[in-house]
Protein backbone atom coordinates (compact mmCIF):
# COMPACT_ATOMS: atom_id res chain seq x y z
CA UNK A 1 0.00 0.00 0.00
CA UNK A 2 1.24 3.23 -0.51
CA UNK A 3 2.26 5.61 2.53
CA UNK A 4 -1.13 5.14 4.59
CA UNK A 5 -0.15 8.23 6.38
CA UNK A 6 -0.36 10.14 3.19
CA UNK A 7 -3.83 8.78 2.28
CA UNK A 8 -4.80 9.61 5.73
CA UNK A 9 -3.82 13.26 5.39
CA UNK A 10 -5.64 13.70 1.97
CA UNK A 11 -8.64 11.99 3.43
CA UNK A 12 -8.94 14.98 5.91
CA UNK A 13 -8.18 17.39 3.65
CA UNK A 14 -4.58 18.44 4.59
CA UNK A 15 -2.55 16.20 1.70
CA UNK A 16 0.75 15.92 2.64
CA UNK A 17 0.84 17.88 5.98
CA UNK A 18 3.57 17.24 7.67
CA UNK A 19 2.56 18.61 10.94
CA UNK A 20 -0.93 16.20 10.78
CA UNK A 21 0.81 13.14 10.07
CA UNK A 22 2.80 13.90 13.27
CA UNK A 23 -0.51 13.99 14.71
CA UNK A 24 -1.22 10.95 13.07
CA UNK A 25 1.71 9.78 14.03
CA UNK A 26 1.00 9.54 17.28
CA UNK A 27 -2.08 8.26 17.26
CA UNK A 28 -1.21 5.54 15.55
CA UNK A 29 1.63 2.90 14.29
CA UNK A 30 2.26 2.22 10.77
CA UNK A 31 0.60 -0.97 11.39
CA UNK A 32 -2.58 0.61 12.39
CA UNK A 33 -2.61 3.34 9.73
CA UNK A 34 -2.70 0.74 7.34
CA UNK A 35 -5.96 -0.30 8.39
CA UNK A 36 -7.54 2.42 8.93
CA UNK A 37 -6.82 3.92 5.36
CA UNK A 38 -8.18 0.92 4.04
CA UNK A 39 -11.48 1.63 5.41
CA UNK A 40 -14.46 1.20 5.38
CA UNK A 41 -14.08 -2.42 5.18
CA UNK A 42 -15.62 -5.61 6.95
CA UNK A 43 -13.18 -7.08 9.29
CA UNK A 44 -12.79 -10.25 8.47
CA UNK A 45 -12.27 -8.68 4.65
CA UNK A 46 -9.67 -6.36 5.82
CA UNK A 47 -7.96 -9.16 7.82
CA UNK A 48 -7.48 -11.06 4.70
CA UNK A 49 -6.39 -8.16 2.29
CA UNK A 50 -3.93 -7.26 5.33
CA UNK A 51 -2.94 -11.12 5.18
CA UNK A 52 -3.59 -10.89 9.21
CA UNK A 53 -5.57 -12.76 11.67
CA UNK A 54 -9.02 -11.55 11.91
CA UNK A 55 -9.12 -11.17 15.59
CA UNK A 56 -5.81 -9.05 15.73
CA UNK A 57 -6.98 -6.91 12.93
CA UNK A 58 -10.21 -6.44 15.55
CA UNK A 59 -8.61 -6.03 18.40
CA UNK A 60 -6.23 -3.07 17.14
CA UNK A 61 -9.52 -1.57 15.44
CA UNK A 62 -11.43 -1.43 19.24
CA UNK A 63 -8.29 -0.03 20.50
CA UNK A 64 -8.02 2.89 17.51
CA UNK A 65 -11.86 3.28 18.52
CA UNK A 66 -11.17 3.82 22.17
CA UNK A 67 -8.87 6.73 21.13
CA UNK A 68 -10.69 8.02 19.14
CA UNK A 69 -9.35 7.47 16.13
CA UNK A 70 -12.26 5.25 14.33
CA UNK A 71 -15.80 5.39 14.33
CA UNK A 72 -18.67 2.65 14.99
CA UNK A 73 -21.05 3.36 11.70
CA UNK A 74 -23.33 0.73 10.24
CA UNK A 75 -20.55 -0.25 7.51
CA UNK A 76 -18.13 -1.17 10.72
CA UNK A 77 -15.44 1.05 11.55
CA UNK A 78 -14.64 3.73 9.30
CA UNK A 79 -12.12 6.77 9.81
CA UNK A 80 -12.81 9.73 10.92
CA UNK A 81 -15.32 11.91 8.60
CA UNK A 82 -13.32 15.19 8.87
CA UNK A 83 -10.47 16.69 10.52
CA UNK A 84 -12.91 18.57 12.87
CA UNK A 85 -14.02 14.97 14.31
CA UNK A 86 -10.57 13.85 14.72
CA UNK A 87 -9.63 16.28 16.72
CA UNK A 88 -12.53 16.98 18.66
CA UNK A 89 -12.61 12.87 19.49
CA UNK A 90 -8.69 12.57 20.52
CA UNK A 91 -8.50 15.47 22.24
CA UNK A 92 -11.30 15.54 24.48
CA UNK A 93 -9.84 12.58 25.99
CA UNK A 94 -8.31 12.58 29.34
CA UNK A 95 -6.93 9.35 29.76
CA UNK A 96 -4.71 9.65 26.47
CA UNK A 97 -2.33 12.03 29.02
CA UNK A 98 -1.25 9.18 31.41
CA UNK A 99 0.21 7.84 28.14
CA UNK A 100 1.45 10.91 26.28
CA UNK A 101 1.54 14.03 28.97
CA UNK A 102 0.84 16.71 26.71
CA UNK A 103 2.99 15.57 23.00
CA UNK A 104 -0.41 14.49 21.55
CA UNK A 105 -1.99 18.20 22.47
CA UNK A 106 1.16 19.94 21.16
CA UNK A 107 1.20 18.42 18.14
CA UNK A 108 -2.75 19.29 17.84
CA UNK A 109 -1.84 22.98 18.37
CA UNK A 110 1.14 23.45 16.27
CA UNK A 111 -1.00 21.89 13.48
CA UNK A 112 -4.15 24.23 14.23
CA UNK A 113 -1.84 27.02 14.90
CA UNK A 114 0.35 26.84 11.97
CA UNK A 115 -2.02 25.40 9.31
CA UNK A 116 -5.43 24.66 10.28
CA UNK A 117 -7.15 27.73 11.45
CA UNK A 118 -6.12 30.07 8.35
CA UNK A 119 -7.92 27.44 6.34
CA UNK A 120 -10.65 26.70 8.22
CA UNK A 121 -11.63 30.52 8.50
CA UNK A 122 -10.97 30.51 4.32
CA UNK A 123 -13.15 27.50 3.89
CA UNK A 124 -15.93 28.97 6.09
CA UNK A 125 -16.03 31.86 3.38
CA UNK A 126 -17.60 29.88 1.20
CA UNK A 127 -20.88 29.08 3.52
CA UNK A 128 -24.12 30.25 3.00
CA UNK A 129 -25.35 29.63 6.45
CA UNK A 130 -23.30 29.09 9.23
CA UNK A 131 -22.95 26.19 10.78
CA UNK A 132 -23.42 26.69 14.19
CA UNK A 133 -25.12 29.14 16.60
CA UNK A 134 -25.26 30.70 20.03
CA UNK A 135 -27.59 29.84 22.08
CA UNK A 136 -28.92 32.07 24.69
CA UNK A 137 -28.23 31.53 28.53
CA UNK A 138 -31.11 30.86 30.04
CA UNK A 139 -30.68 33.04 32.88
CA UNK A 140 -30.33 35.63 30.33
CA UNK A 141 -33.68 35.75 29.18
CA UNK A 142 -36.14 38.54 29.37
CA UNK A 143 -39.17 37.69 32.05
CA UNK A 144 -42.24 36.50 29.34
CA UNK A 145 -40.20 35.70 26.34
CA UNK A 146 -41.41 33.06 24.18
CA UNK A 147 -38.68 30.85 23.18
CA UNK A 148 -38.24 28.37 19.85
CA UNK A 149 -37.67 24.94 20.53
CA UNK A 150 -34.35 25.15 19.05
CA UNK A 151 -32.55 28.09 21.46
CA UNK A 152 -34.61 27.03 24.51
CA UNK A 153 -32.41 24.58 26.39
CA UNK A 154 -34.32 23.37 28.41
CA UNK A 155 -36.76 22.26 25.54
CA UNK A 156 -33.80 20.52 24.05
CA UNK A 157 -33.00 18.85 27.38
CA UNK A 158 -37.09 17.52 27.50
CA UNK A 159 -36.80 16.43 24.72
CA UNK A 160 -33.20 14.89 24.29
CA UNK A 161 -32.96 10.92 25.73
CA UNK A 162 -29.09 10.31 26.79
CA UNK A 163 -27.21 13.16 28.29
CA UNK A 164 -23.04 12.68 28.76
CA UNK A 165 -20.12 15.00 29.24
CA UNK A 166 -16.73 15.27 27.95
CA UNK A 167 -13.74 17.30 28.37
CA UNK A 168 -13.48 20.57 26.33
CA UNK A 169 -10.65 19.30 23.37
CA UNK A 170 -10.45 23.21 22.17
CA UNK A 171 -9.52 24.13 25.75
CA UNK A 172 -7.19 20.69 26.27
CA UNK A 173 -5.19 21.50 23.07
CA UNK A 174 -5.26 25.55 23.26
CA UNK A 175 -5.31 26.20 26.84
CA UNK A 176 -5.34 29.40 26.44
CA UNK A 177 -7.32 30.57 29.48
CA UNK A 178 -8.11 28.41 32.89
CA UNK A 179 -12.44 28.19 31.91
CA UNK A 180 -13.69 25.20 33.10
CA UNK A 181 -13.18 22.25 30.66
CA UNK A 182 -15.60 19.10 31.72
CA UNK A 183 -18.72 21.03 30.40
CA UNK A 184 -19.17 19.48 26.61
CA UNK A 185 -22.35 17.92 26.56
CA UNK A 186 -23.15 15.05 24.19
CA UNK A 187 -26.40 14.24 23.51
CA UNK A 188 -28.84 11.00 22.63
CA UNK A 189 -26.46 9.00 19.75
CA UNK A 190 -23.58 11.64 20.46
CA UNK A 191 -23.71 10.83 24.49
CA UNK A 192 -24.22 7.23 23.55
CA UNK A 193 -20.80 7.10 21.52
CA UNK A 194 -18.79 8.73 24.51
CA UNK A 195 -20.30 6.91 27.34
CA UNK A 196 -19.36 3.19 24.75
CA UNK A 197 -16.01 5.39 24.32
CA UNK A 198 -15.25 5.78 27.89
CA UNK A 199 -14.21 9.47 26.93
CA UNK A 200 -17.28 10.74 28.80
CA UNK A 201 -19.23 10.28 32.28
CA UNK A 202 -23.45 10.20 31.64
CA UNK A 203 -25.43 12.70 33.24
CA UNK A 204 -28.90 12.97 34.59
CA UNK A 205 -31.43 15.57 32.78
CA UNK A 206 -31.27 17.62 35.73
CA UNK A 207 -27.19 17.28 36.04
CA UNK A 208 -26.67 18.44 31.83
CA UNK A 209 -29.27 21.22 32.91
CA UNK A 210 -27.02 22.17 36.04
CA UNK A 211 -24.06 21.67 33.36
CA UNK A 212 -25.20 24.31 31.50
CA UNK A 213 -26.07 26.79 34.28
CA UNK A 214 -22.70 26.26 35.73
CA UNK A 215 -21.54 27.06 32.15
CA UNK A 216 -22.71 30.13 31.76
CA UNK A 217 -22.21 31.48 35.07
CA UNK A 218 -18.15 30.87 34.49
CA UNK A 219 -18.35 32.83 31.56
CA UNK A 220 -19.00 30.22 28.89
CA UNK A 221 -21.17 30.65 25.52
CA UNK A 222 -23.35 27.93 24.92
CA UNK A 223 -23.33 27.03 21.27
CA UNK A 224 -25.44 24.25 19.24
CA UNK A 225 -25.43 23.24 15.54
CA UNK A 226 -27.38 25.79 13.49
CA UNK A 227 -30.52 23.81 12.94
CA UNK A 228 -34.22 23.65 13.79
CA UNK A 229 -33.69 21.08 15.93
CA UNK A 230 -30.57 20.43 18.26
CA UNK A 231 -29.75 16.54 18.77
CA UNK A 232 -26.28 16.12 18.95
CA UNK A 233 -24.54 18.52 21.34
CA UNK A 234 -24.56 22.13 23.18
CA UNK A 235 -21.02 23.30 23.84
CA UNK A 236 -19.75 25.36 26.38
CA UNK A 237 -17.33 27.94 24.23
CA UNK A 238 -15.13 30.44 24.81
CA UNK A 239 -13.20 32.87 22.51
CA UNK A 240 -9.13 31.98 23.85
CA UNK A 241 -9.89 28.66 22.56
CA UNK A 242 -12.98 27.21 20.72
CA UNK A 243 -12.14 26.27 17.06
CA UNK A 244 -14.99 28.09 15.66
CA UNK A 245 -14.67 31.60 17.74
CA UNK A 246 -10.95 31.58 18.13
CA UNK A 247 -10.06 31.37 14.49
CA UNK A 248 -12.56 33.02 12.79
CA UNK A 249 -12.13 36.28 15.07
CA UNK A 250 -8.22 35.96 14.45
CA UNK A 251 -8.68 35.19 10.92
CA UNK A 252 -11.93 36.37 10.09
CA UNK A 253 -15.28 34.98 8.72
CA UNK A 254 -17.35 34.54 12.52
CA UNK A 255 -20.73 35.44 11.28
CA UNK A 256 -20.06 33.52 8.28
CA UNK A 257 -19.24 30.12 10.87
CA UNK A 258 -20.93 30.95 13.78
CA UNK A 259 -24.39 32.55 13.89
CA UNK A 260 -25.86 35.00 16.57
CA UNK A 261 -28.69 33.76 18.66
CA UNK A 262 -31.81 36.26 18.19
CA UNK A 263 -31.55 37.81 20.92
CA UNK A 264 -29.36 41.12 22.10
CA UNK A 265 -28.48 41.94 24.99
CA UNK A 266 -30.26 45.67 26.47
CA UNK A 267 -29.33 47.66 29.50
CA UNK A 268 -31.84 49.42 31.53
CA UNK A 269 -29.41 52.66 32.38
CA UNK A 270 -32.12 53.26 35.63
CA UNK A 271 -31.24 49.94 37.21
CA UNK A 272 -27.49 49.88 36.20
CA UNK A 273 -25.57 50.54 39.07
CA UNK A 274 -21.99 50.83 37.09
CA UNK A 275 -20.66 48.04 38.36
CA UNK A 276 -18.94 47.01 35.07
CA UNK A 277 -18.71 43.56 36.05
CA UNK A 278 -20.85 42.92 32.46
CA UNK A 279 -17.74 44.59 30.70
CA UNK A 280 -15.61 42.01 32.13
CA UNK A 281 -17.77 39.67 31.35
CA UNK A 282 -18.55 39.74 27.68
CA UNK A 283 -16.46 37.61 25.39
CA UNK A 284 -16.80 39.73 22.31
CA UNK A 285 -15.95 43.16 23.94
CA UNK A 286 -19.75 44.57 23.22
CA UNK A 287 -20.34 46.71 26.47
CA UNK A 288 -18.78 50.29 27.15
CA UNK A 289 -19.22 52.39 30.07
CA UNK A 290 -21.14 55.29 28.99
CA UNK A 291 -22.40 58.88 30.22
CA UNK A 292 -25.59 59.14 30.85
CA UNK A 293 -27.03 62.69 31.32
CA UNK A 294 -28.19 63.61 34.88
CA UNK A 295 -26.62 60.42 36.28
CA UNK A 296 -23.00 60.77 38.24
CA UNK A 297 -22.16 57.13 37.58
CA UNK A 298 -21.52 55.44 34.46
CA UNK A 299 -23.76 53.48 32.65
CA UNK A 300 -23.31 50.06 30.77
CA UNK A 301 -24.35 50.34 27.09
CA UNK A 302 -24.60 47.35 24.88
CA UNK A 303 -22.69 48.04 20.87
CA UNK A 304 -25.58 46.14 19.14
CA UNK A 305 -23.48 44.79 16.14
CA UNK A 306 -21.07 43.18 18.39
CA UNK A 307 -23.51 41.26 20.54
CA UNK A 308 -23.59 37.94 19.69
CA UNK A 309 -26.77 37.42 22.23
CA UNK A 310 -25.18 34.65 24.62
CA UNK A 311 -26.20 36.64 27.68
CA UNK A 312 -23.22 35.75 30.00
CA UNK A 313 -23.03 39.42 30.70
CA UNK A 314 -26.63 38.95 32.01
CA UNK A 315 -26.27 36.20 34.37
CA UNK A 316 -24.17 37.83 36.46
CA UNK A 317 -25.65 41.42 36.48
CA UNK A 318 -26.67 41.42 40.63
CA UNK A 319 -29.01 44.66 39.61
CA UNK A 320 -30.75 42.55 36.72
CA UNK A 321 -30.10 45.70 34.91
CA UNK A 322 -29.14 43.50 31.46
CA UNK A 323 -30.97 40.94 30.18
CA UNK A 324 -31.42 39.56 26.48
CA UNK A 325 -34.38 40.91 24.14
CA UNK A 326 -35.74 39.09 21.12
CA UNK A 327 -34.04 41.20 17.76
CA UNK A 328 -34.90 38.64 14.83
CA UNK A 329 -37.36 36.42 13.40
CA UNK A 330 -37.75 32.89 14.11
CA UNK A 331 -36.59 32.46 10.06
CA UNK A 332 -33.28 33.42 11.55
CA UNK A 333 -32.76 29.79 12.52
CA UNK A 334 -32.60 27.55 9.67
CA UNK A 335 -35.09 24.39 8.96
S1 LIG B 1 -16.71 24.01 20.29
FE1 LIG B 1 -16.67 24.97 22.36
S2 LIG B 1 -17.18 23.44 23.94
FE2 LIG B 1 -16.95 22.46 21.92
S3 LIG B 1 -14.98 21.69 22.05
FE3 LIG B 1 -14.74 23.71 21.13
S4 LIG B 1 -14.62 25.28 22.79
FE4 LIG B 1 -15.11 23.29 23.62
S1 LIG C 1 -23.38 44.17 35.45
FE1 LIG C 1 -25.38 45.14 35.53
S2 LIG C 1 -25.22 46.71 37.04
FE2 LIG C 1 -23.13 46.13 36.51
S3 LIG C 1 -22.58 47.58 34.89
FE3 LIG C 1 -23.41 45.78 33.88
S4 LIG C 1 -25.58 46.24 33.61
FE4 LIG C 1 -24.78 47.69 35.10
S1 LIG D 1 -23.25 41.96 25.42
FE1 LIG D 1 -21.64 40.44 25.23
S2 LIG D 1 -22.01 38.97 26.87
FE2 LIG D 1 -23.85 40.20 26.63
S3 LIG D 1 -25.13 39.01 25.26
FE3 LIG D 1 -23.99 40.45 24.00
S4 LIG D 1 -22.18 39.32 23.37
FE4 LIG D 1 -23.05 38.18 25.07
Amino acid sequence: MADAYAILTEKLGHAGSERLTRVLKRLMDEEEAEMVASLPCPVDELARKLSKEEEDVKKKLDGLFGKGVVFMTSRGYQFARNIMQLHDATGADVRLDEVWGRELLDLWEDFCQEEWYQAWAKGIETLNVPVWRTIPARKAISEGTKLLPAEDVKAILDKATRFAVTSCPCRRVAARCDLPREVCLQLNRAAEYVIARGSGRELTREEAMELLDFASEAGLIHMAPNSSEVVSAICNCCTDCCIFYYPLMKYGGLEKGVAKSRFQAEVDAATCDGCQTCVERCPFEAIEMTKVPGEKKLKAAVEPDKCFGCGVCAVECEAEAIKLVETRPPEHIPA
